[in-house]
Order: C-alpha cells, then sequence, then structure tokens
C-alpha cells in the first residue's frame, strides 16, 4: 500500500528554518510544523495539531509521506471553512513578510480572494491588519534599545526603505532613509525620512515640529 500522504501548504515562513510556519492537512485535520531531523533512513518531520490544547503528533518524511500515524484527536476535526480560513491566515502572514505591499493591500488580497464562508471564519479585518503588523516586526528582528547613544550604530537594514522598483523590476530597492545623524553632547540627533518627504519640506513654508522627550 502507498505511503499516505500529508497535504502541506507554503504559510509563513520563517527566514531561519524554511520549515516553520508550514501547514498542513490529514483526515481534515491541520497541523503545524513542529521540528525536523535526520535520521538513517532520511529526514523526519514532526507535525502537531494546531488545534487549541491538543498535542497529537504524526511524523512524515520531508515529501509529507506519512512515516508515523496519528494518535485518535480528542476532538472533532474542523469543518472545510475553517481549515482553508487557517491556510489563508497562514499565507497572509507569509506575504506580509515576503512583500513590500502595504498593510492593508496583504490584508485585502487574502480577505477579497476568498468565499463568504471562509471570510466568515477568518479573524476580523482589524486583527488581521495587527497581524501583519506583528509578522512584520518579529521578520525584522530589531537590535536590543541601546545603553548608550555615542556608539550607537544603525545597522544598515534601519537606515534604508525598502520599495518597489518603480522601473519595473521584480526585486525590491533600497533608498536612502537615515538621512542624519548629528551628535549633541553625549547624544545624537537621528533624521530618518524618505527623500519623497524631504522635497516636500524642501518646498513647504511653514514647519510644524513635535520634540518627544525620552
Ligand atoms: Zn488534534
Amino acid at each position: 500500500m502507498a505511503a499516505r500522504k500529508l497535504k502541506i501548504y507554503e504559510t509563513c515562513m520563517a527566514s531561519k528554518n524554511k520549515q516553520f510556519g508550514r501547514k498542513a492537512i490529514l483526515d481534515s485535520h491541520v497541523y503545524c510544523f513542529n521540528r525536523g531531523y535526520g535520521t538513517l533512513d532520511g529526514c523526519r518531520c514532526q507535525w502537531i495539531c494546531s488545534h487549541k490544547g491538543c498535542n497529537v503528533t504524526l511524523l512524515a518524511d520531508s515529501d509529507g509521506n506519512i512515516k508515523k500515524e496519528p494518535r485518535d484527536h480528542l476532538h472533532y476535526p474542523p469543518d472545510a471553512a475553517s481549515r482553508e480560513a487557517n491556510i489563508q491566515v497562514g499565507k497572509l502572514k507569509k506575504n506580509a513578510k515576503e512583500t513590500a505591499a502595504k498593510t492593508s493591500e496583504v490584508v485585502d488580497e487574502v480577505r477579497n480572494n476568498v468565499s463568504i464562508a471562509i471570510l466568515g471564519r477568518m479573524p476580523s479585518k482589524q486583527s488581521l491588519l495587527q497581524q501583519v503588523q506583528r509578522s512584520r516586526k518579529e521578520e525584522l528582528n530589531a537590535p536590543a534599545n541601546p545603553t548608550n547613544f555615542v556608539n550607537l550604530v544603525i545597522p544598515h537594514k534601519f537606515s534604508v526603505h525598502q520599495k518597489r522598483d518603480s522601473m519595473g523590476g521584480a526585486e525590491l530597492v533600497e533608498e536612502r532613509f537615515l538621512q542624519s545623524e548629528i551628535p549633541v553632547a553625549d547624544k545624537k540627533i537621528l533624521i530618518f525620512a524618505r527623500q519623497k518627504f524631504m522635497n516636500l519640506l524642501e518646498d513647504t513654508v511653514d514647519w510644524l515640529i513635535k520634540i518627544i522627550k525620552g
């Protein structure tokens, strides 16, 4: 008998390990990738049920062929719309990390392409917008707050703004975002701005400045 197979979905892939965040379906239950390890018989992936509180696992090879069947779940599998909603939220997080589209565009892209039934099982639009922002924050993996300002070096990825190529290229292009670093006593003034807003300022007579002390 041929091995049973997991249906694996490309959902939110973390940058460090392409497996993490992937989801899969077997017998109507949704599983999340848990861990992978090598054996003499090849790679084994452990998948765990995505139902809250359920810890049923299964083992599969890297192609999704089942190597150890899961035991019985103590809950019913989600209905088709809930399963699809779960997968779509995973795709949303993947898109959030991999594209430069606006937050609302990432959410609309998913919401506009699912049926009403699936939409009804997905979190609210507001909640999805927050999930996109959270996924992007995780992806940025921002460094810890500096202990002093003198030695503060802004990492390259925070000193540039990534945008879609206006010349039509598929790759993201970078423009300068950190415009100036001005030392003041033992502190620094950092000026972050996109060039188009610098141009606007240049053409503006009155500036309103808000000073935040911290
Ligand atoms: Zn379960």
